[in-house]
């Protein structure tokens, strides 16, 4: 008989390793939505309809021979996975990929994509009778988000309105933050740095509805329409048995470098659900996921040793609508192939502001490297699927 694989939760990284087992073992792909939802690309998703389409993708073609239970665990412990339909997997290797949840519309908690795709047009007709937009959170997610409106809507005002100090906290550098600032003021967007509101705005996130709310500061600020652009939590909760004392109290997972829990041979976890101390990112779920579909490969074959998992230096792909936005990437040589190379160091030359040198790509290549396609064509790929026209 051989060995069930059961990979919880069909995102970036659950996709990526149970393909890479796909043939190896038997999978089983555990996941309650009906299609993978491409979340590069959900803020795009919001304002433009083209994309409320495209980051919808079905998993039917992804495995050949593994199978996928559209259902959700609710319990999981060493050897075995309970379903919410009540039904139980018996598993020899447990791979838990379930990610995180965020306020809409950067994720979307609805399981249904025909119903997904209406809340995103609802948000859309919304947000198009709004003049003046509020944001709350410079992080990447409010940022991306002013810059989509702004390309679907030129003329609507947006703040952005967050407590810290600086945008995009993390390990970025004080350079590529002053791009994006550059960048954000020529767009016409307010930033408000250091500040917060004294109330919750009266209306629900993402709903037409004019209101003044007060900062701490005193000032009174009057908007149409609000969106919550933090607050990522991830989805844990279902830890049972001896698995529990992985959790720690922010909800994420301690992992060893081999990402299995500590104490675990057999359970692995990748992706948002983990404590690795990184930014969370698809690209780094994905990462993940290849070294433990390496690790139950060897295991599996009783050869090899395990394969361990290095965080790589802070970096990141920040769009500004379709043409705008920097990338902070030190070390971006290693990530694009010697053509792209070649065309990122003519195109530097030409431009000669300096900015490579610095780690970072400017608005042209931002847009080329993301901005334009937001990476659907390599999700497609991996789900063997058609991205819809993209
Ligand atoms: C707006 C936005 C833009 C982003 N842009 C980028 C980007 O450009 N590049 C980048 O690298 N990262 C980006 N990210 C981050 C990226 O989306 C996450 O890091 C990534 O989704 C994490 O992948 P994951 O596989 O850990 O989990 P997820 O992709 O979150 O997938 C988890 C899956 O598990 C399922 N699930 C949850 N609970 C259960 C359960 N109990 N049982 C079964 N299944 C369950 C969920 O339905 C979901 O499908 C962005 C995030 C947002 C919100």
């Amino acid at each position: 008989m051989r060995t069930t694989v059961a990979v919880i939760g069909g995102g970036y990284g659950g996709i990526t390793v149970a393909k890479e087992l796909d043939g190896v073992t038997d999978v089983v792909l555990v996941e309650p939505r009906d299609t993978f939802v491409h979340n590069v690309a959900a803020l795009r998703g919001l304002t433009d309809p083209g994309w409320t389409d495209r980051m919808f993708l079905p998993y039917d073609r992804l495995l050949e021979r593994g199978t996928i239970i559209r259902d959700r665990a609710v319990r999981v412990d060493e050897t075995s996975v309970w379903l919410r339909s009540g039904e139980r997997i018996e598993a020899g290797y447990i791979v838990l990929a379930t990610g995180s949840s965020y306020p809409f519309p950067a994720k979307v908690d609805v399981e249904d994509s025909a119903a997904a795709k209406e809340r995103y047009h609802a948000a859309r007709e919304a947000l198009a009778r709004a003049g003046r937009v509020l944001l709350l959170g410079a992080g990447p997610v409010g940022l991306e988000l002013a810059g989509e409106i702004l390309a679907a809507w030129p003329d609507k005002s947006i703040t952005l309105l967050d407590p810290g100090s600086e945008i995009v906290s993390g390990g970025y550098s004080a350079e590529f933050r002053a791009e994006l600032r550059r960048q954000l003021d020529a767009l016409g967007i307010r930033v408000v740095l250091g500040a917060r509101l004294r109330q919750q705005p009266p209306s629900e996130a993402g709903e037409y509805a004019t209101f003044t709310a007060t900062l701490d500061s005193g000032e009174r600020l009057t908007a149409d329409i609000w969106f919550r652009c933090f607050g990522g939590v991830p989805d844990t909760g279902y830890l049972a048995g001896s698995l529990v004392s992985a959790r720690r109290p922010d909800g994420r997972l301690a992992v060893t470098d081999e990402l299995r829990l500590p104490g675990q041979s057999r359970v692995f976890a990748l992706g948002d659900v983990t404590a690795i101390p990184e930014a969370k990112q698809a690209s780094a779920a994905t990462r993940h996921a290849s070294v433990i579909a390496a690790n139950i490969r060897a295991l599996l074959q009783g050869d090899g040793e395990p394969a361990a998992y290095r965080p790589g230096t802070p970096g990141i792909v920040l769009p500004l609508g379709p043409d705008g936005g920097a990338t902070y990437a030190p070390d971006w040589e290693d990530y694009v192939d010697a053509a792209t190379q070649e065309h990122i160091r003519r195109h530097a030359k030409e431009r000669g502001d300096g900015l490579l040198e610095l780690g970072i790509l400017d608005a042209e290549l931002t847009s080329q490297l993301k901005g334009r396609h937001l990476n659907v064509e390599e999700y497609a790929q991996l789900l063997n699927a058609d991205p819809a026209g993209a």
